[in-house]
């Protein structure tokens, strides 16, 4: 992708989905899609096991580390790892992914969604559904909720930072900042925004560009994430998964 004369490709994407939540291709579909984009690393991070409708079942994990297992050997050009979106809520410790199973994946993410227990679902989205808005009140507690994640977990990534729920976006990217966890600028979804990567970029932070894939064709799109980028002022060196060529 080009931007002001500059050349930039994307060299890993983190955060894809397959059919063990509710994308539509299988693992070796996102890899082999992954790896004809060109990307040299891919992770699979399904939805975390506490979401009522498209969670994984924790009985599948065993199931993708295997399969996982023999895609290295198969696709050797490209590291494959298994990681998993752990859903963030306020109870335990911030995530329905528990502290004993985070070692069962490569690595973890982790993100607010609806359709999880015990994470303010309700007020948040009629907050986003009606006119009256969010409460400042909300807001708070969202924040809250998600400091507690980010303190008590080690999250490689935070996935699009204030969808579905306001937060203090200031205190999110001193949070990331503190602990090394990347904020996600994504592609499906339109957090962080311009405006937000614009409050977040005043930290020491880093960012990261995900598609968020639910089909193996959206596997790597980062083209959306970067247009923002740019438009927000943010130098794009602090993209972990971009390259200059
Ligand atoms: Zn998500
Ligand atoms: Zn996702």
């Amino acid at each position: 992708m080009n931007v002001n004369g500059r050349e930039f490709v994307m060299t890993f994407d983190y955060h894809t989905h397959t059919v063990f939540s509710h994308g539509k291709g299988t693992i070796e579909e996102n890899v082999i899609a992954a790896s004809e984009k060109g990307l040299r690393e891919i992770a699979i991070s399904d939805h975390g096991p506490g979401h009522l409708t498209y969670g994984i079942k924790r009985s599948s994990v065993p199931v993708m580390r295997k399969e996982i297992t023999e895609l290295r050997h198969k696709y050797p050009d490209i590291g494959i790892f298994l990681s998993v979106e752990a859903n963030i809520v306020n109870t335990g410790s911030g995530l329905d992914v528990l502290p004993e199973e985070i070692e069962d994946y490569d690595f973890i993410i982790a993100g607010y969604h609806y359709g999880t227990r015990h994470s303010y679902c309700i007020p948040n989205y009629v907050g986003a559904h009606t006119p009256f808005g969010n409460s400042e009140k909300q807001r708070k507690k969202n924040t809250e909720m998600y400091l507690k994640a980010i303190y008590s977990n080690p999250l490689r990534i935070l996935t699009h930072p204030g969808d579905k729920g306001p937060v203090h976006m200031d205190e999110i990217a001193k949070a990331c900042a503190e602990r090394g966890t990347l904020m996600e600028i994504s592609t499906w979804h339109t957090h962080l925004t311009t405006d937000e990567i614009k409050t977040a970029m005043k930290y020491d932070v880093g960012f990261i560009i995900s598609s968020d894939a639910h089909v193996p064709a959206r596997v790597g799109s980062f083209e959306g994430g970067v247009g923002r980028a740019v438009e927000a002022g943010l130098e794009l060196e602090r993209i972990v998964n971009l390259k200059e060529i």
